[in-house]
């Protein structure tokens, strides 16, 4: 089976984890800033805050901007459920703005037209791996005094008008699972120009503790103080030994991502009844999906019959994503449902991801090719 997704791990990612794990920190160690440091670098923001997980990020990035109950925040509804659910943790409304039918990203126009009294933020997701319209968004954000929050678990290693993904925003979710752009196993970083928010970020992955140990023992005393109520969101010396290890080799891996989908287009460009997702000329893509629409009128098939017949053939394409408005939770407890995002909706009827990842060869790539024209146009 070809995955729609893998992670790519070399002698020097293991050699970089065992060193750690035969230091004398395996939690909360020098890694933990070492890795902080060059991802902020890389992506040319101010602060980074390493954490467990992209959930765990994006909770962090509602915990700094104060969010709470009585508050609204818009999110587009085709991403990964967990951009939504971080808005509902802290006790806020997840307001479900459309995308554009033709990038699935969030569109300005249905943002603008969803805002009240209310609204507290803006949660824009670079979906598939292609930066939002940020500058509308930043736009929007500072007529109706917003904050701007990215969700970039899709774009590490992307670029809007020449500047970095995690440096478009007030702050910047990232995810390190395996299918991920790079991995520390299960890994996050929220990234932003902004002090106070940093602060409050470490302090909430820390129960809300004021000090760590490290300020313990330079004190020489066992004070430390709760400030507020705050999660073990840390993560763990050794998965930033990999991350560190993992991010010198993104834009090798970003440079990959972009051949195979160069090879997809020009391959499914012949093809009758498929079209990628448009890509917007003032931006560099960073393809964590190669997502294609189906028009089963023209296939003469549907999307579960054509998904089904792919998978028999090994190929383990995806469907990224079901409308989040669409989930039972949403629906009942925030009175969701079919019809809010009409776009979204269609979308989600046509869409499949393919494989796609670095580690990909050639064959793999025009097996993957080959399969589509005999199951499409057979
Ligand atoms: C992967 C992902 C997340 C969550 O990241 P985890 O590390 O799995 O918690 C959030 N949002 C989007 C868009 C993602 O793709």
């Amino acid at each position: 089976m070809i995955p729609y997704g893998k992670q790519c791990i070399d002698n020097d990612d293991i050699q970089s984890v065992i060193e750690v794990l035969q230091s004398d920190w395996l939690t909360t160690g020098p890694k933990i800033k070492e890795f902080e440091a060059a991802f902020a670098r890389q992506v040319g923001a101010r602060y980074a805050v390493a954490v467990s997980n992209g959930t765990a990020a994006l909770h962090c990035a509602m915990f700094a901007m104060e969010t709470g109950p009585g508050d609204e925040i818009i999110v587009p509804p085709m991403t990964f459920a967990a951009t939504a659910n971080c808005i509902a943790y802290q006790g806020g409304r997840p307001v479900f703005a459309d995308v554009l039918p033709e990038t699935l990203l969030l569109d300005p126009e249905k943002v603008e037209k969803k805002i009240t009294p209310k609204t507290r933020a803006i949660i824009g997701v670079d979906y598939a791996g292609h930066p939002c319209d940020w500058d509308a968004l930043q736009d929007i954000a500072l007529r109706h005094d917003l904050f701007l929050v990215a969700d970039s678990c899709h774009s590490l290693g992307a670029e809007y008008k020449g500047h970095k993904a995690g440096s478009l925003a007030d702050l910047s979710a990232f995810s390190f699972h395996p299918v991920k752009q790079i991995t520390t196993g299960e890994g996050g970083m929220i990234t932003t120009d902004n002090e106070i928010f940093a602060n409050k970020m470490r302090l909430f992955r820390n129960h809300g503790i004021t000090t760590d140990h490290h300020h313990r023992k330079s004190n020489g005393s066992w004070v430390y103080e709760m400030v507020d109520l705050g999660f073990n969101y840390r993560i763990t010396d050794f998965q930033c030994a990999l991350g560190l290890s993992q991010l010198e080799k993104l834009s090798v891996w970003i440079e990959k991502r972009n051949k195979i989908a160069q090879k997809y287009d020009s391959a499914f460009r012949l093809l009758k009844g498929v079209s990628p997702l448009k890509k917007n000329k003032n931006i560099t893509h960073a393809y964590h999906l190669y997502v294609l629409c189906l028009a089963s009128e023209i296939i003469g098939k549907n999307r579960s019959e054509i998904f089904h017949e792919l998978r028999s053939n090994d190929i383990g394409v995806n469907v990224h994503y079901i409308p989040v408005h669409l989930h039972p939770y949403y629906k009942k407890r925030w009175r969701t449902g079919p019809g809010d995002c009409p776009v979204a909706e269609a979308a989600y009827e046509q869409i499949i991801s393919l494989p796609m990842y670095p580690a990909m060869t050639e064959d793999d790539v025009e097996t993957v090719i080959e399969r589509m024209y005999e199951i499409i146009n057979p």
